[in-house]
């Protein structure tokens, strides 16, 4: 049975509905990420679950039991804030034993539970040290472990590792989701960003003013995005307006884009003649080099911009239409088409994967 289950959960501020009607199941030991621009309703949605805010329609139920009604502490639940708050004037060890010293848990048990919390986020050797002498990423996993000492169902993570600069927080989210699948809670992770999403998840809540846009995995979501919305909000894409041809089996139609056929893939129930919006990521073209008199097996246009990325080399075509073309191509000084240059006339081509939205 899911661990967490919200139903028509619905939350308003000042007559304006935030959440609305929400419905979502948690599988118990998942790391379910919550992804939506600011302002969405995360925060609101976490809030709802821990019980910081009353929803005003709705259920909420953890582990089995009916918690709409009961107070924070009885939940079940902890929450990790972006600003994890120490107490300054505290140790290391105090700050994670404070809640169990709240809960009047015997100082015999408090000793061992904290040093393994503190083990678990490789802080055990800074426990007589105080906040102040430790760097942002140990301060952030001090507050990981007093959010776990006390062995909670579910962890409730909201931006925990956004205040961190980029590095610490590729190093964060890797040591994070490995401290989650070592203590086998339950992670609701909140983000806006898409890139921490993808490589953290289990699971992904696309979430767009308070409703759920898509529910996938994060290849899912990232592969067969649901609509533009999503297919926008992760990662760069190529939007094209095209017509349908024929279905050619489940999972594929043969469509008209840009004057020329192209396999795409859908699923969706389309006839032939229906205006489709295809995209297509940038990292799936690629350019052709055009010798002089020939077409290309592609669609035809020019190089106008051209961008080295150590990794890729990234280049913006404008075809023959006026329509600009994202194109994102990995990097190999030994390929010839490397000298492409600015003005250049190049045949964009694919490797499948368009996908209508
Ligand atoms: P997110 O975390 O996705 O950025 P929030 O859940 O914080 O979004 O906020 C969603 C919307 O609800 C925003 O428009 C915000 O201004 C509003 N909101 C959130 N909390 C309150 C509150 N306590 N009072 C009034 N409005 C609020
Ligand atoms: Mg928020």
């Amino acid at each position: 049975a899911p661990v967490i289950q919200l139903k028509g959960l619905s939350k308003s501020f000042d007559g304006k509905q935030i959440i609305a009607g929400l419905d979502l199941n948690v599988n118990d030991g998942e790391f379910l990420t919550i992804l939506g621009p600011s302002g969405c309703g995360k925060t609101t949605v976490l809030r709802l679950i821990a019980g910081f805010e009353n929803a005003d329609a709705g259920q909420i139920i953890i582990a089995g039991k009916d918690v709409t009604d009961i107070p924070a502490e009885q939940r079940n639940v902890n929450t990790v804030f972006q600003s994890y708050a120490l107490f300054p004037h505290m140790t290391v060890f105090d700050n994670v034993a404070f809640g169990l010293r709240m809960q009047k848990v015997a100082e015999s048990e408090i000793e061992p539970r904290v040093m393994e919390a503190l083990r678990m986020v490789q802080l055990d050797k800074f426990a007589p040290r105080k906040p102040h002498q430790l760097s942002g990423g140990q301060q952030q996993r001090v507050a990981i472990a007093r959010a776990v000492v006390n062995k909670p169902k579910v962890l409730l993570l909201d931006e925990s590792l956004s205040a961190l600069d980029y590095k610490l927080r590729k190093q964060m989210q890797i040591e994070l989701k490995q401290l989650q699948r070592k203590l086998g809670i339950t992670f609701i992770f909140v983000t806006h960003d898409q890139e921490e999403a993808l490589s953290m998840s289990d699971r992904i809540i696309v979430m767009r003013s308070g409703n759920i846009e898509q529910d996938g995995s994060p290849r899912e979501i990232y592969e067969e995005p649901a609509n533009l919305f999503v297919a926008r909000f992760i990662g760069e894409i190529n939007v094209f307006d095209a017509v349908v041809k024929e279905r050619l089996d489940e999972s594929r139609v043969l469509a008209n884009v840009e004057g020329r056929h192209a396999m795409i893939h859908c699923k969706l129930p389309v006839n032939s003649g229906d205006k489709v919006k295809v995209m297509l990521r940038p990292e799936d073209i690629r350019l052709e080099e055009i010798n002089n008199g020939e077409d290309g097996n592609g669609l035809i246009g020019y190089i106008r911009e051209r961008t080295y990325k150590g990794m890729t080399l990234d280049s913006v075509v404008e075809l023959e239409s006026g329509t600009s073309v994202m194109v994102s191509e990995f990097f190999n000084e030994d390929d010839p088409d490397v000298d492409h240059s600015l003005g250049q006339k190049v045949a964009v081509t694919w490797v499948e994967s368009w996908e209508v939205v």
